[in-house]
């Protein structure tokens, strides 16, 4: 039996469902470089503005534009998407981790939430996806303190 508190499974439930996908400055730089176009036409042909945020747009399949039979632009993902299934609610309510494993069948529930907390906090801080600016970081993400 594996003892990660995560382990992806390429299912894709989670790269459907539109504006889930927030797009910081920090992931506009990172996804036009990795598409090799410019920030505005990033802006232009994939993301949509709701409540003062961008968010990447779905196709008519209701998946992320950016899913093909897995992530399309893996290397130039944004941080919600590397962060996920680290969600700060998944961290700090056992109740939301236990939920997650009917949508995300890549969360262990043999390690129970203590070790998932303690392996999400770790990878988040090494992958640098702590919250970083209460501004515009998305509010998924865990705060660092
Ligand atoms: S829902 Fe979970 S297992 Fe499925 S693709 Fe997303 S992270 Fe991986
Ligand atoms: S950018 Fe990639 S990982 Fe993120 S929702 Fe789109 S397809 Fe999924």
């Amino acid at each position: 039996m594996s003892d990660a508190a995560f382990t992806c499974k390429m299912c894709g439930h989670c790269c459907q469902g539109e504006g889930g996908i927030i797009m910081t400055a920090k992931d506009r730089k990172r996804l036009a470089a990795h598409l090799e176009i410019s920030e505005d036409e990033l802006i232009e042909r994939y993301t949509r503005e709701s409540s003062g945020k961008l968010h990447l747009t779905c196709g008519d399949d209701g998946y992320c534009v950016f899913y093909a039979e897995g992530c399309g632009v893996h290397p130039g993902r944004p941080d919600v998407c590397r962060a996920w299934p680290f969600f700060r609610g998944n961290l700090v309510d056992e109740t939301s981790w236990e939920m997650i494993q009917e949508y995300c069948p890549g969360v262990n529930p043999e390690v129970g939430h203590a070790e998932f907390v303690r392996q999400g906090k770790r990878y988040l801080r090494e992958e640098d996806l702590l919250r970083y600016d209460p501004d515009t970081s998305p509010n998924a993400l865990l705060s660092d303190d």
